[in-house]
């Protein structure tokens, strides 16, 4: 018999939640507070069963976030411990471990421990998770139809088999191999409730690129011609995912409240930030197969700090989906990186225009609010 049709899974959870949060309380005033407050979500469990989304293997998972936050308050070895064999921080570790992260990667250990005395820059950086946390476990979950904005940006048909994790202390949010997540202390957060929600969208859309086309390991770069594929696979990869969340960012006014997407539809300095991302390449390109030295990793790491792959990633995928199609877009990801360049310069010239502000402009006639 499947009850919880009738009623609904997520009334079902919000109940089994109450009812745990009162075990909590009672456990916690013993002084054993349990961890097992936020159990892993299953998409399928949100949606009806004849929902398209039912048949996506996605699981929401914020027990790292809330082991962390016990942890600092109780300084339980027994919480650290499940924290430290907790799958978000093997994910972590395996990202920081694949991209060369500024961080221990000798053991999940000594990982957890820099993450929980360095989270982020917030001056209250718990405070900050707790509100991650209510946000993760009530909106983004209570209509989680948002998933299909990843999805509109991915090959028709494509499943999930994945698992966001909401973590503490780690970038903003990352993503590798079958699992994604999100700092729950990060200040961009901080206030900013639905920027989870945004940042969910584009570290899930890495999770499915990641399947077409899997990242490199940077250790393993060697020549400059190795790096050029780096400097254009992260150019294709991170502006997908902006341009995947661009739309429900303009339908909620919430452009302003990111960067990159202030910067996107600033068209004199995206010409800049065009012209210096294809001399960094060009640069690349030119040095072959000479050795990855110093200077040559200085030109992705102009890329990587200037968001050239987010800012002239996303304005390339727009322009080619804007000219060519989104599926023509979707077909570049198993092609590879150089085609996806090939593509964008094989466009027609961007249209003159005489107010170069609205390039980029929403096509809705939703009206841009000013910075929240
Ligand atoms: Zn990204």
């Amino acid at each position: 018999m499947e009850y919880h049709h009738i009623s609904g899974p997520r009334r079902h959870r919000k109940w089994l939640w109450s009812g745990l949060a009162r075990l909590c309380l009672v456990l916690g005033l013993a002084g054993t507070i349990s961890a097992q407050h936020n159990q892993p979500v299953a998409l399928r469990e949100l949606v009806s069963p004849t929902d398209a989304l039912a048949a996506q293997d996605l699981r929401f998972d914020a027990r790292a976030a809330e082991l962390s936050l016990q942890y600092l308050q109780s300084k339980d070895t027994a919480v650290l411990e499940q924290l430290v064999q907790s799958p978000a921080v093997t994910h972590l570790l395996s990202h920081a471990r694949n991209f060369d992260y500024d961080v221990p990667t000798d053991s999940a250990q000594a990982l957890v421990r820099k993450l929980l005395t360095s989270p982020s820059k917030s001056p209250d950086p718990q405070r900050v998770c707790r509100q991650s946390m209510a946000f993760f476990a009530g909106p983004l979950l209570d209509e989680p139809h948002w998933v299909n904005d990843t999805l509109r940006y991915l090959p028709v048909g494509f499943r999930f088999h994945a698992t966001l994790f909401l973590t503490y202390g780690y970038d903003i949010g990352v993503a590798f191999a079958q699992s994604a997540s999100l700092n729950c202390a990060h200040p961009h957060f901080d206030g900013h409730g639905r920027e989870l929600l945004y940042y969910a969208i584009h570290e899930l859309h890495h999770v499915g690129f990641y399947s077409i086309k899997p990242p490199r390991r940077f250790s393993e770069v060697k020549s400059c011609r190795d790096l050029l594929w780096i400097a254009q696979y992260h150019a294709q990869l991170e502006g997908m995912a902006v341009l995947a969340a661009w739309q429900r960012r303009r339908e909620e006014h919430a452009l302003d409240d990111d960067s990159d997407y202030v910067a996107l539809r600033d068209e004199a300095q995206m010409q800049r930030e065009e012209g210096l991302y294809f001399e960094e390449l060009q640069y690349l390109r030119e040095r072959g197969d000479a050795p990855a030295d110093q200077e040559a990793w200085a030109a992705v790491g102009i890329m990587s700090a200037q968001r050239l792959w987010y800012r002239v990633g996303a304005r390339m995928a727009q322009r080619i989906e804007q000219v060519s199609g989104r599926q023509a877009l979707i077909a570049l990801i198993p092609e590879g990186p150089d085609q996806f360049i090939a593509a964008y310069l094989q466009l027609p010239p961007r249209p003159a225009l005489t107010d170069h502000s609205t390039d980029l402009r929403p096509r809705t006639s939703a009206p841009l609010l000013p910075p929240r």
